[in-house]
């Protein structure tokens, strides 16, 4: 068995849900000494997508905040895994990655993910897998480890749909179909989308630091596929 398969073999008996392995050659902030990247995913349950539609989104915020350490371990054993066996291996955890105001981190996970064959971006700028929609998380480890390759995805899936556009209360979603050319701000205005999450911590919350919409998570016929299955 190959290193690629035995890391995703071993990802995967500690709950990844999808695990795909990227030459990130080209992108921006990546180090020269460890140019190959590995994309983790987890999905996020049925119960959780489908309380984005009900106020105070309880089942949704739980488990988003309980995916943090669950990703963290996931690519903290594949670094482990990986300088066991003579490797460079750095898990971009939680507490190693910087989110600036923005949130577009240095070495953006879902760059990472298209580069690794796992999805697309929508014109939501939300990661989408064919299996899950958006309904995922994911999480990355940068590494110099000779890694099986899989094929990019240069294409988006998306096709004439537009329901994130016509549903998000933001007006945020510029509609444009995603290529890896386009930055996220091409395809989506953050600063309208966090006047909803503010309105949306004051109203629905009464919490100014939960500032959650994930509408456009919700309606993705993608995400409504794997809820509905
Ligand atoms: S989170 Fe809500 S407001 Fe922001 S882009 Fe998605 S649907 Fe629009
Ligand atoms: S709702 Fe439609 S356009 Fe938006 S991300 Fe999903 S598939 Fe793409």
């Amino acid at each position: 068995m190959s290193l690629s398969t035995d890391l995703k073999e071993l990802l995967i008996s500690k709950g990844a849900t999808g695990v795909g392995f990227a030459n990130l050659k080209g992108i921006k902030n990546v180090p020269n000494d460890m140019p190959n990247g590995i994309s983790i995913l987890i999905k996020l349950s049925k119960e959780a997508i489908k309380s984005i539609e009900v106020k105070g989104k309880k089942e949704y915020l739980k488990e988003y905040d309980n995916s943090y350490p669950i990703l963290d371990e996931l690519a903290l054993k594949g670094e482990e895994f990986l300088k066991n066996k003579g490797y460079k291996a750095y898990a971009l955890t939680k507490e190693r990655v910087s989110v600036p105001d923005n949130k577009i981190t240095l070495i953006p996970f879902k760059t990472v993910a298209t580069r690794s064959g796992l999805g697309w971006i929508g014109k939501s700028a939300l990661f989408i897998t064919p299996k899950y929609g958006s309904a995922v998380r994911l999480i990355t480890i940068l590494t110099n480890a000779p890694l099986d390759f899989n094929k990019p995805i240069t294409t988006s899936l998306c096709g004439m749909c537009r329901i994130c556009q016509d549903n998000c209360p933001a007006d945020a979603i510029t509609g444009l179909t995603w290529n890896p050319k386009l930055e996220r701000n091409d395809l989506f205005e953050y600063k309208k989308c966090l006047n909803v999450l503010e309105e949306l911590a004051e109203n629905e919350f009464h919490n100014p630091n939960v500032k959650v919409c994930s509408k456009c998570i919700s309606v993705c016929p993608n995400t409504q596929r794997y809820v509905e299955k």
